[in-house]
């Protein structure tokens, strides 16, 4: 079989590997000028620079975890972002140094009796937006003080009209523990995240054309492939007949700074409402260091409005949007045997890598039938 992959981010590449290991033909377009969608990372002073914001790799998915080691050797790092609030530092995710920061608690019992006391306001309450849900599973002191500022700047609506499952990604605990995440593996790629994608398209069956655009040639594409795999936004690929997704843009500024150590953590968030950024990153502790020593990295990422030709980095998955990415769905299938939607873009999911390999890996199933 002939197949085009449309977009050469971690979903695409994937399925061009898999793909093309069974000896199918691939051809895969990439609007950028670089490989890899926003896993990209490139090297600026003996720095691994993550273009498109932090990525952490982390997964409780064995089978994803053994797959993707075939393509990079992974570092130790685990994420342990620190909160700034108008200058007061705050340990992330809500832990025990959190509640011990915000009301001087020591014990497990002090802070269940802080949050319990603060969780009043909601008894008996279900929570139906986010706002809720955080005062619900944490109280309003850390509410006020660590999510809604951030929360509000990077959606860009209230907390009030946001879907709880949002404030769910992040884990709440009794212990003194920093960790961001629960899962079973966690790392960074030695040498950065664009290798794996490079290795994964090193195959004499793939040919890949990037500053190409599927929408230049769109009809052209669909006569000419057997099959296409499609991870762009699916409102687009049928040309927003049914209405427009929404999506929520970034803009990153990066600088070089003359120091060896800016800020002490990979990643520092700001949570108050008046700071226009969310994050700023500091590349170089995402490999303990590694680079030069009187030069260092950072970027700070500012929240943004989508607008047609804007880069889409997440969908919005609020009711309304996830009624219409059904409609299209539905569309997609009775329409299009000929294309596979997937991704970030294709699927209108809010998924970390490990779930689009995951994804990959089923469509993969899907079409190979093992
Ligand atoms: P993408 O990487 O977006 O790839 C899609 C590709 O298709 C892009 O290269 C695009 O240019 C191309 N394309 C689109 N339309 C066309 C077209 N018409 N023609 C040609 N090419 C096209 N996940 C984690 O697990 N851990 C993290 O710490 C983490 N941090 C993140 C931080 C930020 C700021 C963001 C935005 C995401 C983060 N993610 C993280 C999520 C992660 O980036 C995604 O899960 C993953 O990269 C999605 O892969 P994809 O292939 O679906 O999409
Ligand atoms: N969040 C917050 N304060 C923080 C970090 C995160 O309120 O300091 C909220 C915010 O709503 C964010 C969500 O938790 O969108 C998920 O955070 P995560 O770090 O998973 O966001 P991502 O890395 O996907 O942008």
């Amino acid at each position: 079989m002939n197949y085009l992959v449309v977009g050469s981010g971690l979903f695409g590449a994937v399925f061009a590997h898999e793909a093309a290991k069974r000896g199918n033909k691939v051809t895969v377009i990439e609007q950028r000028d670089h490989l890899a969608g926003n896993i990209y990372t490139k090297e600026v002073d003996g720095i691994q620079v993550h273009q498109y914001g932090a990525h952490i790799f982390h997964t409780s998915n064995k089978e994803v975890w053994d797959y993707v080691q075939q393509f990079a050797e992974f570092n130790r790092y685990t994420n342990s972002p620190v909160a700034n609030y108008y200058g007061k530092m705050y340990n992330l995710p809500f832990n025990m140094n959190t509640f011990s920061e915000m009301w001087g608690v020591r014990t497990p019992q002090e802070a269940m009796d802080k949050i319990n006391e603060q969780r009043q306001e909601m008894a008996g309450k279900e929570p139906q937006n986010l706002e809720e849900q955080a005062i619900s599973l944490i109280g309003r002191d850390i509410y006020e003080k660590l999510i809604k500022g951030y929360t509000e700047k990077q959606w860009g609506r209230k907390a009030t009209e946001l879907p709880a499952f949002i404030i769910k990604r992040l884990p709440v605990r009794l212990t003194y523990d920093n960790n961001y995440f629960n899962d079973d593996y966690q790392g960074i790629p030695k040498g950065g995240y664009t290798q794996i994608v490079e290795k994964m398209l090193d195959n004499e069956n793939i040919e890949v054309k990037l500053n190409t655009n599927f929408f230049d040639k769109k009809d052209e594409y669909l006569k000419n492939f057997d099959k296409i795999v499609y991870t762009g936004m699916i409102d687009k690929f049928f040309d927003y007949k049914l209405g427009e997704l929404e999506y929520r843009s970034l803009r990153f500024e990066t600088k070089e700074k003359d120091v060896d150590n800016y800020q002490g953590n990979a990643v520092i968030n700001y949570t108050d409402a008046e700071t226009p950024y969310t994050r700023v990153i500091e590349h170089k502790h995402f490999e303990f260091g590694k680079g030069d020593k009187d030069k260092t990295i950072i970027t700070r990422e500012y929240p943004a409005d989508w607008k047609r030709g804007d880069e889409p980095y997440y969908p919005v998955n609020n009711e309304r949007n996830n009624a219409l990415y059904e409609q299209y769905r539905d569309l997609a299938e009775k329409e299009n045997d000929k294309v596979i939607f997937g991704g970030r873009l294709g699927q209108y999911k809010y998924y970390n890598m490990d779930q689009v390999i995951a994804a990959a890996l089923e469509s993969v199933k899907n079409e190979f039938g093992e």
